[in-house]
């Protein structure tokens, strides 16, 4: 044993031992809860991913949409009203041509367009060298006075219908201006009729666009030809040139559409745009990016819950699932490890195995389970047997006597051994000695009873153990035997004889090797008397 252990060849022979465990092994049931967690929380992920991604395009395409439809609307609107203003103008100039001379008729006018429809904060006559002939309201104070602004000049050289720039006004006010010419009925150009709207004040813009939106967020902005700012929500940027943009230079092109672009700030917007036909003006609709997408994370937050149950409850039935088929595998593999018990087989039938691989695997083991119990029989068969008479041998007759003892019972020993059987091989040949001694064998067998136990001691002897059997009975016997022997005509070697010792154990405290040791000389003493004969050892109560 300690050789063993010590020894350096034996230790790397086994760490060559290709079956050897490694460092960690996994539980199948935790592998398979592994690979299903994981693929459960994959396929959350990537359905949330995905949802995610189709609802935001959704939401982002609705609101390119929904600010383009804006943008077009607002635009529409606003080229509605000028178009409406203009033929005010237009009505008006006419009028004005066939009394330039008359002053009540150009106040009567002035005011009249003023007041009718509150398309202008402001209404200016003007003749062709800019002198203002009537304006309304009076709080103005122009009348009279000549015009020097640019937009003015421009108006009256047109000589057509004009709107003007986002110009500073005479009056101090930041406004766009709309004219008409005035001819008289010689058709002589003789002045315009304006309009102003006030930018930094309720005017009609600002009428016109808040009608349109009461969206969070949502707004809408007008540039003139010249980026310009003539409405925004946030009145301080009225006014304001705009550098480059996307949106303004795409719908002053007289493109409409829409664009995901960011704003000045670098804030990403949303935007629609449109021109206002007529004008020429840019209407722009847009909305903070993270405003229109502010749905989303409801939506997610719902699809999660929403979700879940479901994704639980999968879980749980392939756990169980797992579980269902991981028993029979973690059964057979428990097993697999003490093959060689006697209770393997009976484990290995108990396994519950529903399905077709666990059940080959059991099969499999059962029939390696048969073919070791059987090596196994055969092997401690013939550690146990004598091979040339199929009798005991020592070892097991030893076992045997060890089992009577230890159960407390009595028993008596035949010691036989055949007479001169030295001369028997010298003189028939060994062959004919060992169809002599399986002779004997065999008449020990058919002399015994059941529960009687016949081995061969080694070479010519044999003994025969006599359970529950007196010396008197025990002695009978062995004289049937030795006269059956006696008698018998083994072919090719003639007659033999034996003689044969009886010795009893009659109390449980006497061991085994004494009753053998008293057989023993009992045979002696049959041998020393001349042989073929038996010789009994008197019970131990009447030494
Ligand atoms: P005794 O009457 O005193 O017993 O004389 P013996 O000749 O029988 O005794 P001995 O011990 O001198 O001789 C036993 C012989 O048995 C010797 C051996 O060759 C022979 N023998 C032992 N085993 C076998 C066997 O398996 N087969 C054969 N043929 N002979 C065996
Ligand atoms: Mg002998
Ligand atoms: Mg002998």
């Amino acid at each position: 044993m300690t050789e063993r252990a010590g020894n350096p060849r034996n230790s790397s022979t086994d760490e060559n031992v290709s079956t050897r465990q490694p460092a960690v092994i996994l539980d199948l049931r935790w592998l398979i809860l592994t690979l299903v967690l994981l693929s459960v929380l994959a396929t959350l992920g990537n359905s949330l991913i995905t949802a995610y991604r189709v609802q935001r395009d959704a939401l982002m395409d609705h609101a390119l949409q929904s600010n383009s439809a804006y943008a077009s609307k607002v635009a529409s609107s606003l080229s509605e009203f000028i178009h409406s203003a203009q033929s005010h103008l237009r009505y008006s100039a006419d009028e004005l041509g066939k009394e330039w001379g008359n002053a009540k008729v150009l106040r009567a006018e002035a005011v009249r367009l003023q007041k009718q429809d509150a398309d202008f904060n402001s209404i200016a006559i003007v003749d062709t060298n800019a002198k203002v002939l009537e304006a309304y309201p009076d709080t103005l104070q122009i009348n009279g006075s000549t015009l020097r602004s640019d937009a003015i000049r421009k108006a009256i050289d047109v000589k057509r219908p004009y709107i003007s720039s986002a110009y500073e006004s005479a009056a101090g006010n930041l406004v766009v201006f709309v004219s008409e010419p005035i001819y008289d009925s010689s058709n002589r150009y003789i002045g315009i009729i304006g309009g102003s709207i006030y930018l930094q004040q309720d005017s009609v813009l600002h009428t016109l666009i808040s009608r349109h939106f009461n969206h969070e967020g949502t707004f809408a902005f007008i540039a003139d030809q010249d980026r310009q700012i003539l409405y925004h929500p946030d009145t301080s940027r009225i006014g304001e040139t705009l550098g480059w943009s996307k949106t303004v230079d795409a719908a002053l092109r007289g493109e409409s559409g829409s664009v995901a672009v960011p704003n000045y700030k670098g804030i990403p917007m949303l935007a629609g745009y449109a021109q206002v036909p007529g004008a020429g003006w840019a209407v722009v609709v847009q909305q903070p990016r993270e405003v229109s997408l502010a749905p989303l994370n409801t939506l997610m937050h719902d699809m999660i819950f929403g979700m879940l149950p479901a994704a639980l409850i999968g879980f749980v039935l392939i756990w169980i699932g797992a579980l269902m088929i991981c028993r029979p595998l973690h059964q057979l593999s428990t097993i697999a490890g003490q093959l060689a018990a006697t209770q393997a087989s009976e484990q290995l039938r108990n396994v519950k195995a529903w399905y077709l691989e666990a059940f080959s695997i059991r099969q499999a083991m059962l029939a390696g389970v048969y073919l070791l119990q059987a090596k196994m029989g055969r092997l401690s068969q013939q550690a146990l047997s004598d091979p040339l008479t199929g009798l005991a041998n020592r070892r097991a007759m030893n076992d045997e006597l060890r089992g009577l003892e230890q159960a407390g019972r009595t028993y008596s020993i035949l010691s036989l051994d055949i007479d001169h059987f030295k001369r028997v091989n010298d003189t028939f040949g060994h062959d004919k000695g060992d169809v002599a001694i399986k002779q004997v064998a065999e008449t020990l067998l058919s002399h015994s009873r059941n529960g009687d136990f016949a081995c061969r001691a080694g070479g010519e002897e044999f003994l025969l153990i006599l359970p529950e059997t007196g010396v008197d009975s025990a002695s009978i016997i062995a004289e049937r035997i030795r006269q059956a022997i006696a008698t018998c005509d083994i072919s090719g070697v003639g007659h033999i004889t034996a003689s044969i010792g009886v010795a009893t154990c009659e109390h449980v405290s006497t061991t085994s090797e004494v009753v053998l040791k008293r057989a023993d000389e009992c045979l002696y003493r049959a041998k020393q008397g001349g042989r073929n004969r038996v010789e009994s050892s008197p019970q131990s109560g009447s030494e």
